[in-house]
């Protein structure tokens, strides 16, 4: 479903009606990379070939609100007069940036402090986050002392720009791991302004089913668009996104040829699925995952431990509860429509 779209130099289409994430950084850093991965089910090793991109390019992504992420090229200069920044700029919701931490990164810095200098400037509303990528190729320690040594270099250059008041998160990344669909779940988090609504629906989903913890999972890129209040651990977040892509590979398997036909290897259509998802597994430690497909290529995926209750009436209890779910999300989705945040 989310076809990369090419753009020309200075034209934001459809920007104004999506919540917009800009990704930004100096060239070779990873952009590519990460949205191949996360939106076209990319093998991450697969990046190795990848040409370095020298147009912006536009990613879709329909989830509980109409997201677009847009990619530019390292090499381009913002502010030349000819480009549009300043309407791109104000269009944002998120400024994610990009910085290589296997490579020199001063020049980053600064680029970066550059960069946000001007977006805060059009846009104060703009969330601004860095991912700290590549993160696979450094030991603990190393990551560590990184992560602390590009926090302080920022802040200190936006201290000199008289910056110091601006809010900027901070990411360890990679795309061998789980931790760069971490990391965009957050961000795309901060872009729902429902998200409290959907925060609460999960508490009460679980406070009345054995559910330990639960995600509402967008299917394709498998961003976590909200869970319940408790913190998140990522190896249950790893078990769940995993559930998710073992559900889609079975179901796969045994779709009717006509389907097979209009099949995109990589865009998953899960919009077009005639069937609704669903897939329950019990583990070897009597743990049950559960998963079911709500909206709009939405899935909920659950934890339930049944601590000794029968795993059976856990399942009925969770059935019940998961519809009423389902029902309040038709009901936000159709009465209140959720929008993007404003950003401006
Ligand atoms: P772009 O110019 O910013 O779009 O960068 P690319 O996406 O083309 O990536 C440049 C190189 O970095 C490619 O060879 C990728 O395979 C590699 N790369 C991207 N992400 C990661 C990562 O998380 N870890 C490692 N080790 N390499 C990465």
């Amino acid at each position: 479903m989310s076809n990369g779209e090419v753009m020309s130099t200075g034209k934001i289409e459809n920007a104004e009606s999506k919540a917009m994430i800009l990704l930004l950084g100096l060239r070779r850093g990873g952009k590519s990379s990460i949205c191949k991965v996360l939106f076209h089910n990319m093998q991450p090793l697969d990046t190795l070939y990848l040409e370095s991109t020298s147009n912006p390019t536009m990613e879709h992504f329909s989830t509980l609100i109409d997201l677009a992420v847009m990619e530019l090229p390292g090499q381009l200069n913002y502010f030349e007069p000819s480009y549009d920044s300043e309407r791109l700029f104000k269009s944002v919701g998120g400024l994610v940036y990009v910085i290589d931490s296997q490579d020199e990164y001063m020049n980053a810095i600064t680029n970066l402090a550059m960069i946000i200098e001007y977006a805060y400037k059009v846009n104060p509303n703009i969330n601004i986050e860095v991912l700290i990528h590549k993160v696979d190729g450094l030991s603990e320690d190393f990551k560590v002392d990184a992560q602390r040594d590009i926090m302080q270099r920022t802040g200190e250059e936006l201290l000199e720009l008289g910056l110091d008041g601006v809010q900027v998160s901070f990411y360890l990344t990679s795309i061998f791991d789980h931790s760069i669909y971490e990391a965009f779940s957050r961000i795309v988090q901060k872009l729902i302004p429902e998200l409290s609504y959907l925060e609460n629906m999960l508490d009460n989903l679980i406070q009345h089913s054995k559910i330990e913890k639960a995600f509402l999972f967008d299917i394709n890129s498998k961003i976590y668009v909200s869970t319940d209040s408790s913190p998140v651990d990522i190896q249950m977040y790893e078990v769940c996104a995993e559930f998710v892509d073992v559900t889609i590979d079975l179901f796969d398997l045994y779709k009717d040829s006509q389907q097979n036909e209009q099949k995109d290897k990589n865009s998953k259509a899960v919009h077009n699925r005639p069937r609704e998802l669903k897939n329950v597994s019990q583990l070897g430690n009597d743990v049950i995952i559960y998963l079911k497909q709500m909206i709009r290529g939405l899935a909920l995926v659950a934890v339930i431990r049944p601590n000794g209750a029968d795993p059976e009436s856990c399942l009925t209890v969770a059935d019940y509860n998961v519809d009423i779910l389902k029902k309040g999300l038709e009901e936000i989705w159709a009465n209140a429509r959720i929008h993007p945040k404003e950003s401006s």
